[in-house]
């Protein structure tokens, strides 16, 4: 071989080494990183056919193939006999091929036809290669798998070749490592961004149910006492500056330990989310709607004097006497006592709105008391003591 040959070689050798190292190990599988690293093999060496097999429970197979034919049956359409061969498995230390992988050395059969090492495929005898050199494909001490390379003629590489063999599989080793860890390490990723979005998405469903147990009274789904209270100062704040009318009532449902007693606690139970469901649809959009206790309900109306919240008490009253249980409990009875109150002119100037929801709480109880003492279903209007 003269100067100007093994210079064209050598630089054939670079260019297939350097194509493979050009090779975007991000955007490609394992099977297309093969099979480009093949392309480039064939493209810049002179070999018929390459392959590489791969261990996959205990046997080498080959994960992919390229041969100078298959380039042209892929233009004239004609399958590729070699295929076949490419089909074959071997255990580690059989053949050619499991002699590189077991031995971890590159083996070079310089003539198939008579060698006693070469496992000829059946259906592929005329199709047999002469010569043919086996790599292993290594990364440190472990092999990964075996990069074949045949001619169909016999004595057909040259040492050049083999070298530049060796250094294309361990570089291929190298590549195809790198190219797991990659994918592992996107795989990890993967797994703990989805585990991570998951428990997000606990901690967030956690927190939604926590803020609203905080306000809301799980039995009948109305807000509970302490939003009741701390929602009310926004409202009377707001009446205030408008100077519009506000006024609240408290419901206690009369002798409702009677229920309980003669239906039982889990009745009770629906009757109280039954009650609570007529609050609610007597209710205005605006109006704030709670349980404060037991059987205690409490309705705040913005908007609206004395006289509307009576009339409201009214209609309140009048459904839950008439309250339907269903079939099963047709005997269920109901008759509430209301006590109810309004913002006056006086109290607006003296109290903070804190203090006034205090004390339109205190003077719809007192109200309310009064009903009790009374004789109960009826509903009766906050007055002012008079001065004597
Ligand atoms: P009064 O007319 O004086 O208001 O009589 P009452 O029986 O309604 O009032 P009391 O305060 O003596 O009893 C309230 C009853 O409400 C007793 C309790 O068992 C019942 N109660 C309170 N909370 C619940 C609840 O969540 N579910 C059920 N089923 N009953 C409840
Ligand atoms: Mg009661
Ligand atoms: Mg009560």
């Amino acid at each position: 071989m003269d100067l100007r040959e093994r210079f064209f070689n050598l630089l054939d050798s670079l260019s297939a080494l350097r194509a493979l190292s050009q090779i975007n190990l991000e955007r490609v599988t394992e099977a297309e990183l093969l099979a480009e690293a093949l392309d480039e093999l064939v493209r810049y060496q002179n070999i018929d056919h390459c392959s590489v097999f791969r261990m996959e429970a205990g046997v080498l197979r080959c994960v992919s193939g390229r041969s100078m034919a298959e380039s042209h049956a892929e233009i004239t359409g004609t399958p590729s006999a070699r295929a076949t061969a490419d089909s074959m498995a071997f255990k580690p230390g059989e053949g050619i091929v499991g002699i590189a992988y077991s031995s971890a050395q590159l083996q070079y059969c310089r003539d198939c036809s008579q060698s006693s090492e070469f496992i000829p495929h059946d259906s592929t005898v005329s199709d047999m290669p002469g010569s043919l050199i086996s790599a292993p494909i290594k990364m440190g001490d472990k092999v990964l798998g075996v990069l074949n390379a045949s001619h169909p003629m016999a004595e057909y590489f040259e040492p050049w070749q083999q070298h530049t063999l060796s250094l294309f599989s361990s570089c291929l080793g190298q590549i195809l490592y790198n190219h797991q860890m990659l994918h592992e390490l996107e795989i990890l990723i993967d797994q703990r961004t989805e585990e991570l979005g998951k428990s997000l998405e606990e901690a967030n469903r956690l927190r939604k149910r926590y803020e609203q147990l905080s306000m809301v009274d799980e039995l009948t789904g109305l807000h509970n006492r302490r939003f009741f209270f701390n929602e009310a100062e926004a409202h009377i704040s707001r009446a205030i500056r408008s100077k519009q009318p506000c006024s609240l009532m408290l419901v206690d449902v009369d002798h409702f330990k009677r229920v309980n007693d003669q239906w039982g606690h889990l009745v009770g139970d629906q009757v109280l989310a039954a009650i609570s469901r007529i609050l609610m649809d007597e209710a205005r959009g605006g109006d704030l709607v709670a349980r404060v206790g037991g059987e205690e309900f409490v309705i705040l109306l913005p908007e609206a004097g004395i006289e509307g919240a009576d009339l409201m008490a009214q209609r309140i009253q009048e459904r839950l006497t008439n309250i339907n249980m269903g079939n099963s409990h047709p005997g269920i009875k109901l008759t509430v006592s209301i006590g109810m109150t309004e913002l006056t002119k006086i109290s607006d100037q003296k109290l903070t709105p804190s203090q006034l929801v205090d004390q339109l709480y205190s003077q719809a109880d007192q109200a309310m008391y009064e009903c009790k003492r009374e004789g109960r279903n009826r509903r009766i209007r906050f007055k002012e003591p008079v001065d004597d």
